[in-house]
């Protein structure tokens, strides 16, 4: 068994990045700016966005954060959005959610300038990639096909089984892996709470992706021998073993699903750290104008 270093991969990822942004600037351009939205003060939310702002100065890029508290309205927030479109000094903007219930977080994202939607939801983003135009690919997907193209797993004609239809991450991979393109081009499946026979499904797949949001929920007895399994799922559940009183586990079942596979991800370390990765490249992206020019 081979694992996928999430983290490493990640790494090298931020490194290259970093090392482009050295260029431009010592070229003499301006650095490349990602601005989030904030709403209340969950704490997951602020880790997220704290998170994404320190990878952003590890690699040179500026960032801000328009805070604004659970109470805020609606109008605030799309006022500030279009505030954030017109600024030509800033390259990409995140609402983190979810947004609270007052909300409509749909009209929100679609207030969003598809040119600087990097976290990839504006429907027009959804619509391009869909269709194999360019487009910014939210953070997930994206991070799970750079992990396989860097680990130089072959999609081509695979049979991929991908757990979970969800519109940040099922969804879209499940397009992504059935694209005629590298990685791609895999013959794909999609399985959610009314599939029948799941075992059956999974035992197939050569490659098997899963975001269910199922704590160790796939068994080896589900995996056939030799697949790749890309974990998406973290949990936080309590132990006893570490100092923090908690650690972090996947929707899959490694000490037992790792003995079959061929290349598995670990969480931590697999999927999580080429989230924020995936982030900073389609900054760089919506600051080279690679996407709509
Ligand atoms: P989600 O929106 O809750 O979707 C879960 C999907 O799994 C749904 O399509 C659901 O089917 C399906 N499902 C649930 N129970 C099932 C069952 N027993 N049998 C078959 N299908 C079942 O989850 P998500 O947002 O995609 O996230 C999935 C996991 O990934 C979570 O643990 C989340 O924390 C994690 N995640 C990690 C990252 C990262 O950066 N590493 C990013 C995003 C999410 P229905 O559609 O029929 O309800």
């Amino acid at each position: 068994m081979e694992l996928i270093d999430g983290k490493k991969i990640a790494n090298e990822i931020k490194d290259e990045i970093a090392n482009q942004v050295r260029k431009l600037l010592a070229a003499g351009g301006r650095a490349q700016h990602l601005a989030a939205i904030l709403v209340g003060e969950d704490p997951a939310s602020e880790t997220y966005v704290n998170n994404k702002a320190k990878a952003c100065k590890q690699v040179g890029f500026e960032s801000s954060t328009y805070r604004f508290p659970p109470d805020v309205t609606e109008e605030e927030l799309l006022e500030t959005v279009g505030f954030i479109n017109r600024d030509d000094e800033i390259d990409g903007l995140i609402v983190q959610l979810p947004l609270p219930d007052h909300i409509d977080s749909q009209k929100v994202i679609q207030s969003i300038r598809p040119e600087k939607d990097v976290d990839g939801f504006h429907p027009v983003n959804v619509g391009r990639m869909t269709i194999g135009l360019p487009s910014f690919v939210s953070a997930t997907p994206y991070g799970i096909i750079e992990l396989l193209r860097r680990s130089s797993i072959e999609t081509k004609g695979k049979n991929c089984v991908v757990l979970g239809r969800s519109n940040i991450v099922g969804k879209p991979v499940s397009i992504l892996m059935a694209r005629n393109q590298e990685p791609g081009n895999a013959t794909v499946t999609v399985c959610h709470s009314k599939t029948r026979d799941l075992k059956a499904i999974t035992s197939a797949a050569d490659i098997l992706i899963v975001a269910i949001g199922r704590p160790e929920f796939v068994t080896a007895d589900m995996v056939k021998e030799g697949a790749v399994v890309i974990d998406v799922g973290i949990h936080r559940v309590p132990s006893d073993k570490t100092r923090s009183g908690f650690r972090l586990i996947g929707d899959v079942k490694f000490e037992q699903v790792s003995k079959k596979a061929s290349h598995i991800t670990p969480v931590p370390g697999g999927v999580g750290p080429m989230t924020i990765a995936s982030l900073l490249i389609n900054t760089l992206k919506a600051f080279k104008k690679e996407i709509y020019n």
